[in-house]
């Protein structure tokens, strides 16, 4: 049966071990969703533990703190034990907690102690924006002018980081590396572990962001001997918009202060003794600032049950033969319309893939009133997304099908190539 066929991408999916999980979603109503690593779907999981929770609170008040099925003061520690696994950390290394941003300011106040000559930052100019406007901010609250203070590794090609140039810029005046762990533009998966080892003989703290790799790859953020990792929830992890994040601290460093202290990092038997003096917590806990926004972090619950269930190496197995089977199908049925294929083609992708066009933007709007949803990213990106635990293999041919015939009717030449609001 010809690879192009939509009878092979039916027979795809009914070899798919993971097919019925698909049933669990809310997916929405004649559209193919491809934008999981934006916005991951509801669940039905994660919407029965949302509703759980609002439950607790209407049955039980300020009881819900300590009773009922989820314990409010016991959440957060749960869900970092639920997701422990996905980044490779022991139970007590993780928690739930705030969100990408805002941890990445934590863990930056932590563990960027610059002193004497060795007061830089090390980032890469191909990162998320956030970050790197945290990294800025830090080294201005610290008196440090960015110009100077952070070092931004270049990329040869503008999609890529080449691992021997990030290791290259370890030197000693170094005090800390932030790093993402898949980029989000191209989907590189950096090698962390070869990353962390260089970093270690160092002697410089290392971090990544994981917001793109959680729920999609595999980690071993304990073995590798990262220092830190933090994350979004919303993304790979479906637990919904704006969903509680997440952070790792590795076990090494238990018991270092907290740079951005508050009474939710205390140990939690002393934690309302509402002394003065702060005892916090002996784990990764003690990173935690204020009350929890449990609303936010009750549809994680639900939702990392899928991943506990499945694990995360038969969702990165299919997650690879769904991104294979797209770049084949581009190849083959796109070769005539000037895509370049932006993401890498070998293991090192991550879940996402990216086709660069100089239309893009009203390529994605063309696609978006076809059916499909992908996202933009500036300036000549689409990204698309086919998610393992509710996108189909023929989603992918639907999506490379319609593609085709925006392409051959030139259907896009009716928008503005101009990206919207949200992207
Ligand atoms: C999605 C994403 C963010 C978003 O940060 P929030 O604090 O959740 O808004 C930050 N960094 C990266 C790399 C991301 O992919």
């Amino acid at each position: 049966m010809g690879k192009t066929t939509l009878d092979y991408a039916k027979q795809l999916d009914e070899n798919d071990e993971l097919a019925n999980y698909r049933k669990e979603f809310y997916l929405l109503e004649n559209v193919i969703y491809m934008d999981g690593n934006s916005l991951g779907l509801l669940s039905r999981k994660a919407e029965q533990t949302l509703q759980d929770l609002l439950n607790a609170w209407k049955k039980l008040g300020i009881d819900g703190w300590t009773e009922g099925d989820n314990p409010w003061f016991y959440l957060s520690e749960k869900v970092g034990h639920m997701m422990a696994p996905l980044v490779g950390g022991l139970s007590e290394e993780v928690i739930a907690t705030g969100s990408t941003t805002t941890n990445l300011h934590q863990l930056v106040a932590t563990f960027y102690q610059p002193s004497g000559t060795k007061t830089k930052i090390l980032a890469d100019e191909l990162n998320f924006p956030s970050d790197i406007y945290a990294l800025k901010s830090q080294l201005v609250t610290k008196g440090l002018n960015p110009r100077e203070h952070l070092i931004q590794v270049t990329s040869r090609d503008g999609r890529y980081l080449d691992e021997e140039d990030i290791i290259a810029a370890m030197t000693d005046d170094v005090a800390l590396i932030v790093l993402p762990a898949v980029l989000y533009r191209s989907g590189q998966i950096l090698n962390m572990k070869k990353l962390t080892a260089a970093a270690n003989e160092r002697g410089i703290p290392i971090g990544f962001d994981l917001c793109h790799s959680i729920g999609a790859i595999e980690h071993h953020l304990h073995d590798w001997g990262v220092d830190f990792a933090f994350w979004c929830t919303y993304k790979h992890l479906n637990g919904g918009p704006g969903a509680v994040g997440g952070l790792f601290i590795h076990k090494k460093h238990f018991g270092i202060a907290p740079g951005l202290a508050g009474w939710f990092g205390s140990n939690k038997q002393s934690q309302f003794d509402m002394d003065h003096t702060m005892e916090p917590a002996t784990h990764a806990g003690a990173y935690q600032i204020g009350t929890p926004h449990v609303l936010s972090l009750a549809p994680v619950i639900g939702s990392l049950a899928y991943f506990q269930e499945i694990g995360i190496a038969k969702i990165r197995q299919k997650s690879l033969q769904l991104t294979a089977y797209f770049l084949e199908l581009v190849k083959r049925e796109l070769a005539d319309y000037q895509f370049t294929i932006g993401n890498p083609v070998d293991d090192t992708r991550g879940a996402h893939i990216l086709l660069e066009h100089e239309e893009a933007a009203r390529i994605c709007k063309a696609l978006k009133v076809a059916g499909v949803i992908p996202d933009f990213r500036t300036p000549n990106g689409i990204r698309l997304a086919p998610v393992a635990l509710y996108n189909s293999f023929e989603d992918v041919w639907q999506t490379v099908q319609i593609l085709k015939t925006i392409m051959d009717e030139k259907s896009y030449e009716q928008f503005e190539n101009k990206r919207g609001v949200v992207a």
